[in-house]
């Protein structure tokens, strides 16, 4: 018998009639538990509950905040193992990444706990005499928070802590293919002392749950990361609703591999911003642009490695990459695949799905190389284990490729040119850039978006992520 997980509104525990089975990609016959699904009356009880309990949170003091902001991180902390274990079980990464995703989500409560003393304002002199301006930051009130599955604990952490940093309530919806660490993560901030109703969780679809959330009056600001798609749709509808939103979407990162590279050090890029966590990242670096006279050789190294790549159940020692995220991923991921060799580009290796020792969704890493810009699988986010090798002429054709796509998260260049580092540095068109890095990989404590289809409003994370938490007041005192 499969144990239950309920949805916490109100500060209870909450149980529906309808669930879902939360299945391990790595053994789809490992039912990790059944979930109940929030109702629209679910999402009226917990926004609810959030905007009764927003009166007092909103005006607690930052000792409070922080107080329960330290909690949270310790806690987290304290379950880092159990959880990394359940979110490779959940989600497929392998559990090294899954640790170390725990942990990350614990360091972001703990920053945020800090942010919580240092929400600092403004005093302006005013144009008429004898006025002082006071310019302060407020909550915005109900924050409702939509995810993805590819962070299941650490996308619900960098919404949630900021929300709670700065005086708001949250009900948070995860997405329905993960929602376990989101589950957890409820279990540990009602440990942590959060008032009633500061915290909830709903597990649920989109279609019912997030829906329910979009059209709910008393929800002041949404904040979204997925897929361009559902955050198109979710700007509308928060337009229509007035509602406050920030979209975190796709992207289709470019690393950019210049003749003076060192071969080692990019391979590994690649290798990392690629393929790791089974290319499920929004960071990852799906597009490869390769300078003409390291091309063969890049080609090469970056294949034998892939082809020492272990990969299988998330859960084992010495696996590499896990399994995809679903069925419906791995289908995607292997449709790409036959659309790169239609296309006419050469599937280098990889790309078949692989037998387990249980039944998952495995597949083997997927290079291309020739790949041209007009090519889908150069222009649509496959999310999954695929990346394109293009040919570049030169460094200004490498920056053209680069740039020449409807993303804009993150972009990377393997160089031992300070020059050109530099010079890419300011041309890239992305919210992140990364020199000698894998595009893949950022730290907690500064802003994290991106540009043109990627990202849509403020930016999340470190200090700068108070312009979507808050909204100003400007107070006009004479004197
Ligand atoms: P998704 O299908 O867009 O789903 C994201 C969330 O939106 C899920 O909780 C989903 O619910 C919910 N949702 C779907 N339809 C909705 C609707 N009509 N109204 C309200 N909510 C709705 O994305 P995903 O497949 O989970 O995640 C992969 C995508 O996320 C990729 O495109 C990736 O690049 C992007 N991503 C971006 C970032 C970033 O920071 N830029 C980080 C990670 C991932 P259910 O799925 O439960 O139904």
């Amino acid at each position: 018998m499969s144990q239950l997980f309920d949805n916490y509104i109100a500060g209870e525990w909450r149980g529906s009639d309808h669930r879902i089975d939360n299945l391990n990609p790595s053994n789809t016959e490992d039912v990790i538990g059944r979930y109940a699904q929030a109702t629209p009356d679910d999402v009226d009880a917990a926004v609810n509950a959030a905007a009764e309990a927003s009166a007092t949170w909103s005006v607690s003091g930052p000792l409070q905040r922080h107080a329960v902001l330290s909690a949270v991180s310790q806690g987290i902390l304290a379950r880092k193992e159990e959880l990394g274990y359940l979110l490779a079980r959940e989600e497929g990464k392998t559990k090294p990444e899954g640790i170390g995703e725990v942990a990350r989500a614990a360091q972001v409560f703990d920053f945020f706990a800090g942010e919580t003393l240092r929400l600092a304002g403004e005093k302006l002199p005013s144009v008429r005499p004898d006025i002082e301006i006071d310019i302060t930051r407020e909550p915005v009130g109900v924050v409702g928070a939509i995810t993805p599955w590819n962070f299941p604990i650490a996308i619900p952490a960098w919404k949630t802590a900021p929300a709670l940093a700065f005086g708001n309530c949250v009900v948070l919806k995860p997405a329905n293919i993960a929602p376990g660490c989101a589950h957890a993560l409820a279990e540990i901030i009602a440990a942590a002392g959060a008032p009633k109703g500061v915290f909830n969780l709903l597990m649920g679809s989109g279609g019912v749950a997030g829906k329910a959330l979009l059209d709910h009056k008393g929800i002041n600001a949404i904040t979204f990361t997925g897929s361009v798609d559902t955050g198109r749709h979710i700007a509308s509808e928060c337009a229509r609703t007035m509602k406050k939103v920030q979209l975190e979407m796709g992207g289709k990162n470019p690393l950019v591999v210049l003749d003076d590279a060192d071969l080692d050090k990019a391979v590994e890029c690649a290798v990392n911003g690629a393929y790791f966590s089974t290319g499920q990242r929004c960071t990852a670096s799906s597009r490869l642009i390769v300078e003409q006279g390291i091309y063969d050789r890049f080609i090469d190294a970056l294949a034998m490695r892939l082809g020492g790549l272990v990969v299988g159940d998330a859960l084992k020692d010495g696996v590499h990459i896990g399994p995809l995220a679903d069925e419906s991923q791995l289908k995607k991921s292997r449709d790409y695949v036959e659309v790169g060799v239609k296309e006419g580009a050469r599937l280098v290796c990889g790309g078949e799905a692989v037998e387990g020792d249980a039944p998952g969704y495995y597949m083997t890493p997927a290079l291309f190389a020739d790949a041209t810009s007009e090519m889908r699988i150069v222009r649509e986010e496959i999310f999954g284990p695929v990346a394109s090798v293009m040919k570049a002429s030169d460094f200004n054709h490498a920056v053209a490729l680069a740039n020449d796509t409807e993303f804009g998260l993150s972009a990377g260049i393997c160089t031992t040119s300070l020059e050109k580092a530099t010079r890419f540095k300011r041309a890239a068109k992305a919210g992140m850039v990364m020199v000698n890095l894998p595009t893949a990989g950022v730290d907690f404590h500064v802003p994290f978006g991106g540009t043109k289809g990627s990202s849509y409003g403020p930016r999340e994370q470190g200090r700068y992520a108070a312009e979507f938490y808050t909204t100003m007041k400007t107070a006009y005192i004479g004197i």
